[in-house]
């Protein structure tokens, strides 16, 4: 068995009705075996690939529901790949790195992956934010669907700084500022609780659909990218302000 994933001796039991096609990325014969065996147990349809532009190939016939992608691939990388994918389809992407010092790339605006796991992992961790991202891909899907045919404007205003929820469009004055969707999703969080608390782990709960703690990082890089956009001066913030030891709060 590869040593970058451990088999859970007790998976929990396969839902019903969950046959959500995953796409596993992944080099090393043994840990994609080891994840598509374990994917499949849980009632997920897998494919896999062994290199970058296979699972372009894959990607683009299959249209799956979940990517799983190791970043250190033949050929084209896994962050490459991200690249890709992210510019032809809305699907979640996990990230699977063994490097910590690769975090910040990839959940940064360069590549954009929605979450990633840092080798070794466990198979129950992971399975758990899988299942989180599909239910919250879901919850987004049905949100789509239900204010689609609705045309009402709404707007959040702070000063100069103009959220626009119908459009997805954020200005400063008459200049669009250009957002990443999860430093959207985040900075329209945070306005529409303007002046309260918000802590790491609720962030990444409600925004990322994280049900666990110990991401702050990823929230920590997004705060800074989305300061470096709407924040007069990033280094001096008077937006999103950081509480020490509590988390962030949205100024105005
Ligand atoms: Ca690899």
């Amino acid at each position: 068995m590869s040593k970058s994933a451990v088999v859970d001796p007790n998976p929990p039991p396969a839902a019903e009705g969950m046959n959500e096609k995953i796409l596993v990325v992944e080099d090393e014969r043994v840990l994609r075996e080891t994840l598509a065996y374990n994917l499949t147990r849980q009632g997920y349809a897998v494919t896999t690939a062994a290199d970058g532009k296979t699972a372009i190939a894959l990607a683009r016939q299959d249209t799956p529901d979940l990517v799983l992608l190791d970043i250190m691939l033949p050929g084209l990388d896994g962050f490459e790949v991200c690249r890709l994918l992210r510019q032809e389809m809305r699907v979640p992407i996990l990230m699977l790195t063994a490097r910590t010092d690769e975090v910040d790339k990839v959940v940064g605006f360069e590549v954009g992956a929605d979450d990633y796991l840092t080798k070794p992992f466990s198979m129950r961790e992971l399975l758990a934010r899988i299942k989180a991202h599909l239910r919250r891909e879901r919850l987004v899907r049905e949100a789509l669907a239900d204010t689609a045919p609705r045309e009402t404007t709404q707007t959040l205003q702070f000063g100069d700084l103009v959220i626009d929820l119908d459009r997805r469009e954020v200005r400063i004055g008459t200049q669009v500022i250009v957002l990443k969707p999860k430093e959207y999703e985040l900075l329209v969080f945070l306005a529409q609780r303007r002046g309260r608390i918000l802590s790491r782990d609720q962030l990444l709960e409600e925004v990322w659909g994280w049900d666990f703690s110990g991401g702050s990082r990823t929230v920590d890089v997004h705060v800074r990218w989305l300061r470096e956009k709407i924040e007069p001066n990033p280094a001096q913030p008077v937006r999103i302000v950081t509480v020490r030891g509590a988390g962030y709060r949205f100024e105005g």
